[in-house]
């Protein structure tokens, strides 16, 4: 079996072998490019030594060996050879790009012999012993798990001796003197020797970097992008090429174009004399890509070149690792870029329109994240006071929260609900769990590709880094900057977009859409054959669905209406009236204000369907809660009030049920209370009417809940007809097309579909009530007392009240629309609940064939898309 690949044996398509970083520089060395050459160790290589129980095989040893071999002959040197050392990296590389999550050692090959070689073959002690210091760091941190702090501190106090500021004017002998140092800090904490042997260092780092395969950030990593536990990383080993020997080197990342905002132009940074961990790591703060077209015109001219191409065969923006050694440029690295919301929208609109990719590709390529962020906030402009500091606007959006210094605060304040931004002089892979609890993330150290702006980009955080104004005091839980000092669990704002930095709460403001989204989403209509409705309760959400791009409104729930203060006191006088004409008075004062809601809607959406839900809570949902209501028995003191306070006790009591949501709700309100349906219906019919007169159009569609048993149908539309009869005169009629359906949402519902087809126009699946019933689990309760605890243990693979679950759930509704459309063709059919905005489950109602899903009205553009995905 052939694990070990020389590049030239590889390509771009090998990557669930090769892993992405393999496979990419096996491609671009078939294209020509400057890659120093090297082999890959394949993911079967990787199962190979897990099934070994963490060893290395020796089928792959020997294939490392001879790889080796043909390496050593290319570039003619030999591996632990003094007078003319190969030196090389062992780099991790996961099928699917995890930046930064794994480990990677440089410089392998050196000891003390080759590192006097190299010093005396390049006649630099210092560069020989930078070298070798870094091997010595890198593999202790990697192979014997030694802490990095360890190594830093060592690093600080030889500083601090020999008097200077910054690592790059340490001499040889300082380096060398250090790695003694190194050598021996590595006996003492860890009890393990740094290896002479050559062969002995590369052996335990391909291990190493195996097994980083299940290190925790890794596995933390894995588990919030959804990456297989399974597939495993291939190792890469390559030549050395080294931007540490002088000024004129360097290394760097850039992106083909600006992953922030998508322009067509290289951005990235780099660092003159270091190598490349120096830039990934935030540890000096590198300078813009632009200045290296000044200082060194043939290697920008080289890079721009080599950019286009990488562009080309990817199709895709690239983020590119490169590093130049005397003046010769060398590519380490390509993979698609992470990119904001906004980059990624108009980069796919340019792709198209520069002719690499089709519409469909690019509508493919947006993701939900993405969108979530582009509509995300940002700061109210108008509500900014002076900036108190700034820094690097590393991933846009802007974010309020609480200061938390350590990730695990922000993660223990998030179980709490406390939103949280995560301050740190820098980010390091270990810090992941925090980034994903806080709100934000700022940094006082580190550049635009520093490991938090990457992973906050990634996750559509909003990110600011570099802030060097700032001065954070992790012992005293203080930050500082301009005079100021702000502590732990004080608020503060960040704006990502721009990289300022406000003291305290600034008001936020919603996005609009920008040129890019409209074009997608344009081509997305084209693509889809769902149809998109939004759940809206009144006007304006009516009006922000229509904007967005609503189709018409698929689910309006007209208890939503009665919550206001002045409404709920005359809904509360109808809910206790003691005889049908107290009822009927209460109801008579509901009435216009129902009437006035659907009004608004009917304009706004302007002859578009919308399907209003008949009223489905409890009635004991729209009374005080018991304890409250007694509190304010004991402080009240005129007679009437404790009297009214009284008869809601005593119709709390009396409404009160064990089990409330399988309880006297929905349609079942309707047919033991008439009245208030009565009513409501009375409000749509006359709201309609005042439209039509206005020449608005209507297209009213009542929607009645909980139905279980088709005779609840048929008793409720009967309701329904005869109010239609009362209200409008016929040539009204004539204009107020309206229909009748009802909610699938109980599971016998679904089940005698068929029957229930006969008195429905339309069926509206409630997957909320349905992934309920059909589970048996509370949604209230579920979530808290054990449904996280099966999503841990991976009994459930997701939560079903967030995505549909298409095997149980699916079958109900498959059948349903199965047995529905065989009574009836013209049943109209859709779903909305939660669901209706998730991409997975619009996926599965396009596959079901439904005409419609209904989310809220925010997550239109996203179900817009998701359904145009589905299509293709
Ligand atoms: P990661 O996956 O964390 O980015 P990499 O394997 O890409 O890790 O290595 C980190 C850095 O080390 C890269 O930025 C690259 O510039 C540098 N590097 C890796 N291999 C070599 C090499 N053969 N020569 C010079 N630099 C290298
Ligand atoms: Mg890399
Ligand atoms: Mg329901």
């Amino acid at each position: 079996l052939k694990l070990v690949y020389d590049f030239g044996e590889g390509n771009a398509a090998m990557k669930s072998l090769l892993g992405g970083k393999g496979a990419n520089l096996a491609e671009m060395n078939r294209n020509g490019l400057p890659v120093p050459p090297g082999f890959t160790v394949t993911t079967s290589g990787c199962h190979a030594f897990f099934e070994a129980g963490r060893r290395l095989p020796y089928a792959v040893e020997q294939q490392i060996q001879s790889a080796l071999e043909r390496l050593e002959k290319e570039r003619n040197q030999r591996f632990g050879d003094p007078d003319n050392p190969l030196l090389v990296s062992v780099r991790s590389g996961a099928v699917t790009s995890m930046p930064g999550m794994m480990d990677t050692i440089l410089n392998l090959g050196l000891n003390d012999k080759t590192a006097e070689g190299l010093a005396s073959l390049t006649g630099s002690e210092r560069f020989a012993y930078d070298c070798y210091r870094r091997l010595i760091q890198m593999f202790g941190q990697v192979v014997f798990g030694m802490e990095s702090i360890h190594f830093e501190t060592m690093l600080r106090r030889l500083k601090k001796q020999e008097g200077v500021e910054s690592d790059q004017d340490l001499n040889g002998d300082a380096w060398r003197r250090l790695v003694r140092e190194y050598k021996e800090g590595l006996l003492r904490h860890t009890g393990r020797a740094f290896p002479e042997s050559v062969y002995e260092q590369l052996k335990l780092a391909v291990e190493a970097v195996f097994q980083s395969w299940n290190n925790r950030r890794a596995q933390v990593y894995r588990k919030i992008n959804g990456i297989p536990d399974d597939q495993g990383t291939a190792v890469t080993i390559q030549a050395m090429v080294f931007g540490n020997r002088g000024n004129d080197g360097g290394t760097g990342v850039v992106f083909t174009r600006h992953p922030s905002t998508g322009e067509k132009v290289l951005f990235g940074e780099y660092l003159l004399n270091a190598q490349g961990e120096d830039v990934v790591a935030g540890v000096r703060t590198p300078e813009p890509v632009s200045l290296l077209k000044s200082r060194m015109p043939e290697i920008y001219r080289e890079l721009e070149q080599a950019a286009r191409q990488l562009e080309r065969t990817g199709r895709d923006m690239q983020d590119i690792e490169f590093t130049i050694e005397k003046g010769k440029l060398y590519l380490l690295q390509t993979r698609n870029g992470k990119r904001t919301a906004q980059a990624a929208l108009k980069l796919a609109v340019d792709l198209v329109e520069e002719g690499l990719i089709t519409r469909e590709e690019a509508v493919q390529r947006i993701e939900v994240s993405h969108l979530e962020q582009l509509l995300h906030r940002g700061i109210d402009e108008a509500a900014v006071p002076e900036v108190w500091v700034k820094g690097l606007p590393a991933s846009p959006g802007a974010a309020v929260g609480r200061i938390a210094f350590e990730a695990d605060t922000a993660e223990a304040w998030r179980r709490e609900g406390k939103p949280s931004v995560l301050v740190r002089p820098e980010t390091t892979p270990e810090d992941i769990h925090g980034v994903v609890a806080a709100e934000g993330v700022l940094t006082t150290r580190g550049g635009m590709t520093s490991h938090a702006a990457v992973v906050a980009r990634g996750m559509g955080k909003p990110c600011v880094c570099g802030c060097e104004a700032m001065a954070v005091d992790l012992e005293r839980g203080e930050l500082k900057a301009g005079g100021k000092v702000l502590r732990e669990g004080d608020w503060i704002t960040l704006d990502g977009a721009s990289g300022r930095v406000f003291p305290g709460r600034i008001p936020l403001k919603e996005a609009s859409a920008t040129r890019e989204l409209l074009t997608l989403l344009q081509w997305a209509d084209d693509i889809r054959r769902l149809r998109v409705f939004a759940n809206a309760d009144n006007p304006e959400d009516a009006e922000t669905a229509r904007r967005f791009g609503a189709e018409g409104i698929g689910l309006c729930r007209t208890e939503h209406m009665f919550f206001t203060p002045a409404r709920l006191e005359v809904m509360r006088s109808m809910i206790l009236a003691e005889s049908e004409e107290e009822r009927r008075a209460a109801l008579d004062q509901l009435l216009p204000m129902q009437q006035h809601d659907f009004e608004g809607i009917f304009r706004a959406m302007d002859g578009l369907p919308v399907t209003i839900r008949l009223l489905d809570p409890p009635l004991h949902e729209f009374l005080p809660q018991r304890e409250e209501l007694e509190r304010r028995l004991d402080e009240s003191g005129s007679p009437e009030e404790r009297e009214r306070l009284k008869r809601m006790i005593r119709k709390a009591e009396s409404l009160h049920e064990v089990n409330p949501m399988l309880g006297h709700r929905g349609c079942r309100l309707g047919i033991v209370h008439p009245e208030i349906y009565d009513m409501q219906v009375e409000a749509i019919f006359k709201a309609a009417a005042r439209c039509i007169e206005e020449g608005i159009k209507v297209q009213p569609d009542i929607m009645i809940p909980l139905v279980g048993d088709v005779s609840e149908l048929k008793v409720l539309r009967g309701l329904v007809e005869q109010a239609a009869e009362q209200v409008l005169s016929p040539d009204m009629r004539a204009h107020c097309p309206y229909r009748v359906g009802t909610m699938i949402e109980v599971p016998r519902a679904a089940l005698t579909a068929g029957s229930i087809a006969e008195h429905a126009d339309f069926f509206s699946f409630g997957t909320n009530d349905l992934t309920q019933m059909t589970f048996g689990y509370s949604r209230d309760d579920a979530e808290g007392k054990f449904l996280s605890h099966y999503l841990d243990k991976k009994m459930l693979a997701r939560n079903p009240f967030e995505v549909l679950d298409s095997e149980g759930v699916g079958q109900l509704i498959e059948l349903a629309v199965e047995r529905g459309r065989a009574r009836k063709s013209s049943l109209k059919t859709g779903i909305c609940g939660e669901h209706g905005g998730n991409k997975e489950s619009i996926g599965f109602c396009h596959r079901t064939g439904l005409d419609y899903v209904s989310c809220s009205p925010y997550r239109v553009p996203m179900a817009r898309i998701a359904a145009a995905q589905a299509a293709i």
